[in-house]
């Protein structure tokens, strides 16, 4: 599809701006998006936000450190600190959060209708997050779903040329260029995020389109392996063209195996309980156990954490990383003093694969099984594992 002409002349930045810094503003958006994931998961629960407005239900969120960006960007703008960072282009770059609060909307307004519960859209300096419950994995719901956002992106587009050529003329020069490249801003979002490869929204498209055909482990299997390929192929055109390409094709190559991964783990731990797989019996510690027994019981048994419990009910859990820092003369203190207390738990009937999504999120190698209060059993990384690895062999 052709652009429409520029509309010259420009004034101030809009004058040296070119398409080009648009698509790299964006391309900029989504790589930091994916390595900094971790931090935001985390700046989310830190609950450091402001809630700005509600749309359709959704609380809009400014974090903490979007607002102190913004603020820093509008000053330098209008002290004129760095040439080119001008009023104007602090405007472009409000329109630029702008565009990707109404991308993530259109995903989490289709994802409602579907009965996807959306906690809020969380505004970050680096774009924007919905925290939305897990997406169906119906292919024609999640079709529905990813297409949302682009296609939100491709009618603003279209409505902002449609304005800038039926009445830029009769507008300022700087309202006109704005809406002209806010138009351009998000036909290249709604273009990008349509390339067919995780964790690009092209990839979802694919991958629901393929599991009409086919099962849908095989279906990410097949729409992760497109998007790898197209991954090499960017990072090669990227090695005589531009480096930027090479950046995104890494990123692009681990987000396709990444979600293939998770969606192989999700298929493979189905039906299956933390009791299944649990280790039932377990040796406990007491609250005054001394550091220095503890240690030998790990190097004796090359267990790295127990629970410390009055008899029946847990108490803590102390691990060897928790051990492992404190100086020789403490090693007579009791374990009472350097277990964590904020335990995180699960129950013998929890799906294994929820079990897993707290030990990622917490950080922690193994999670106490409790059943009425009383502890019945512990559930580690490496079990999952195993039992991962023996699923895999049955399955193939
Ligand atoms: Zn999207």
């Amino acid at each position: 599809m052709g652009l429409p002409p520029p509309i010259k002349p420009f004034t101030g930045f809009l004058s040296s701006f070119k398409p080009e810094n648009l698509q790299i503003m964006c391309i900029f958006r989504e790589i930091v998006f994916y390595v900094l994931k971790p931090i935001l998961i985390m700046g989310e629960t830190m609950r450091q936000s402001l809630k700005i407005f509600t749309v359709f239900g959704i609380p809009i969120e400014l974090h903490i450190s979007f607002l102190f960006l913004m603020l820093i960007i509008y000053i330098i703008a209008f002290l004129n600190i760095i040439p080119g960072l001008n009023v104007l282009m602090a405007v472009l770059i409000t329109l630029l959060f702008v565009t990707v609060v109404i991308h993530e909307l259109g995903h989490s307004y289709v994802a409602q209708r579907y009965g996807v519960n959306i906690k809020s859209i969380v505004l970050l300096p680096i774009g924007g997050v919905s925290s939305m419950e897990e997406i169906p994995s119906d292919p024609g719901q999640e079709f529905r779903i990813a297409v949302a956002g682009p296609a939100v992106n491709f009618a603003i587009a279209a409505a902002g040329y449609a304005v800038v050529f039926a009445l830029g003329s009769f507008m300022p020069k700087d309202v006109s260029s704005t809406i002209y490249y806010f138009s351009l801003l998000n036909l290249v979002l709604g273009a990008f995020n349509l390339l067919p490869a995780f964790p690009m929204d092209g990839g979802r498209v694919l991958r629901a389109y393929l599991a009409g055909k086919m099962s849908y482990v095989r279906a990410t299997e097949l729409a992760a392996t497109v998007g790898k390929q197209l991954a090499i192929v960017m990072a090669i055109v990227g090695i005589f063209f531009n480096i930027f390409l090479i950046l995104i094709g890494i990123f692009i190559y681990m987000g396709a195996e990444q979600e293939y991964r998770s969606i192989l783990i999700s298929t493979l731990l189905e039906g299956v309980l933390v009791q299944d797989i649990m280790t039932r019996k377990v040796k406990t510690l007491k609250p005054t156990d001394s550091i220095g027994e503890t240690l030998d019981l790990m190097f004796q048994e090359k267990h790295m954490g127990y629970p410390v419990t009055d008899g029946k009910e847990i108490l803590g859990i102390v691990t060897f990383h928790d051990i492992s820092r404190i100086p020789e003369n403490m090693k007579d203190s009791s374990v009472d003093s350097v277990m964590t207390k904020n335990l995180v738990l699960t129950r013998p009937g929890e799906q294994v694969f929820e079990a897993l999504k707290k030990l990622n999120k917490h950080g922690i190698g193994r999670l106490p099984v409790v059943d009425n209060d009383e502890l019945v059993g512990i559930i580690s990384k490496t079990d999952v594992t195993r039992s991962l690895e023996i699923l895999n062999l049955k399955l193939s």
